[in-house]
């Protein structure tokens, strides 16, 4: 047997899928809806203080809710691996952990509990097994991830606090591709409103500002900038777009409404600036308002930033030959479809962030589920890739 194929099976018996599961099932009973999830940083704080390991509770912008620094150093010289997850989950009813047929069911099992507990189990066994010679790990788990409800913005003072390593694992339920490219996001959200009451249309009504076709004038402004940004298409980020998803207005056929909303969103490729991004869509707005004499209100909430992973750095090589030793082949490279906190990793700070996690399904429903095998695979995984970055 060779030494490497010796590391890959001491990796696979060490990792221990009743305890990675024991450690799923602590997060998962603790309802966290985004902005609430201290309680269930505290019980991270328990799982991980049992096991031996210090834990930090920084307050990153949110004394309510504090986040969860744990460090685990060799001592020696070396690059730190970091694994980083949110626990809070989306505002849907709570469904309690349950395991059914080799699957994990309930809130947070997919986003990202699951992924959670796969990484502190990664980190007993790094350090159970002496995997690392040099350098150590940083797990951090904070609040505020899901949107609309949080923006985030957690992770960037955490960032901000200094608390990241060299690279980052961020085990949300993304598997079949190494996402090496992704684009920005904000949400778009407009008010087109005009003064006085509603009122019929012959009563005075069709003298009114009419905020319906203002509101189709920005729906027409916003078709043509996202025909323009076809332009833009990247061979592995997609392309930016400007997108509707939803508009109201009016009550009844012939009656002036004072009100129109909109919402929707807009994404954009890396090197792109968003607060030109920003800019652009503020034009737009004001353009449409002194158009048709009403008041155009838009909120442009950014959500994360575009980013790309550098075409080398260790971490690459390191999460693939993991990779190719847990499953027998790398992943594909390709884009990452959604936007997640390893955007902020890599546009804030420079920091490459690798999302990975498990094979899940489920996320942002009440039908979360993820297989244990998943999870253990993706233990396996995070522990062969800190024995192959750290050092
Ligand atoms: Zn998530």
């Amino acid at each position: 047997m060779t030494a490497a194929s010796e590391l890959v099976e001491r990796v696979r018996s060490a990792v221990n899928p009743e305890r990675l599961l024991r450690t799923a099932f602590a997060l998962m009973e603790v309802h966290s809806p985004t902005c609430s999830a201290g309680p269930a940083a505290d019980r991270l704080e328990e799982v991980l203080k049992a096991d031996g390991f210090e834990v930090e509770r920084p307050e990153a912008g949110a004394p309510q809710s504090k986040a969860l620094a744990c460090r685990w150093s060799t001592g020696k010289p070396g690059r730190t691996l970091q694994f980083n997850g949110h626990l809070d989950t989306v505002h849907l009813p709570f469904v309690p952990p349950r395991v059914e047929d080799g699957i994990l069911h309930g809130t947070g099992a997919s986003d990202m509990k699951g992924g959670i507990a796969a990484s502190i189990e990664a980190m007993r066994v790094v350090r159970d097994l002496g995997l690392i010679s040099g350098g150590g790990l940083l797990l951090t788990a904070h609040d505020f991830h899901e949107a609309p409800w949080g923006d985030g913005r957690q992770v960037d003072r955490l960032i901000e606090a200094g608390y990241f390593g060299d690279a980052v694992l961020l085990p949300e339920y993304l598997c079949d591709r190494l996402p090496v490219v992704g684009r920005g996001l904000a949400v778009l959200t407009v008010e087109i409103t005009r003064t006085g009451q509603p009122v019929h249309e012959v009563m005075g009504g069709i003298e009114q500002p009419n905020v319906i076709f203002a509101g189709a004038d920005l729906v027409r402004r916003m078709q043509a900038l996202d025909q323009r940004l076809l332009s833009t298409a990247d061979p592995a980020a997609g392309r930016a777009s400007c997108f509707v998803g939803k508009v109201a207005s009016g009550e009844i056929y012939n009656q002036s409404p004072t009100r129109f909303e909109l919402s929707g969103t807009r994404r954009w490729l890396p090197g792109t600036n968003p607060t030109e991004v920003e800019q652009e869509f503020r034009t737009m707005l004001s353009d449409v308002a002194a158009a048709s004499g009403t008041r155009v209100d838009g909120i442009f909430q950014l959500i994360r930033d575009a980013f790309r992973l550098p075409e080398t750095h260790p971490i690459l090589d390191a999460f693939q030959a993991a990779t190719i030793a847990v499953t027998g082949r790398p992943l594909p490279t390709g884009p990452k479809p959604f936007v997640d906190d390893g955007n902020t990793f890599c546009a804030l700070a420079s920091i490459p962030a690798i999302t990975h996690g498990p094979n899940a399904t489920g996320a942002h429903t009440v039908n979360e589920q993820v297989p244990v095998d998943e999870l253990v695979r993706v233990a396996q995984v995070y522990a062969l890739t800190a024995a192959g970055f750290c050092g």
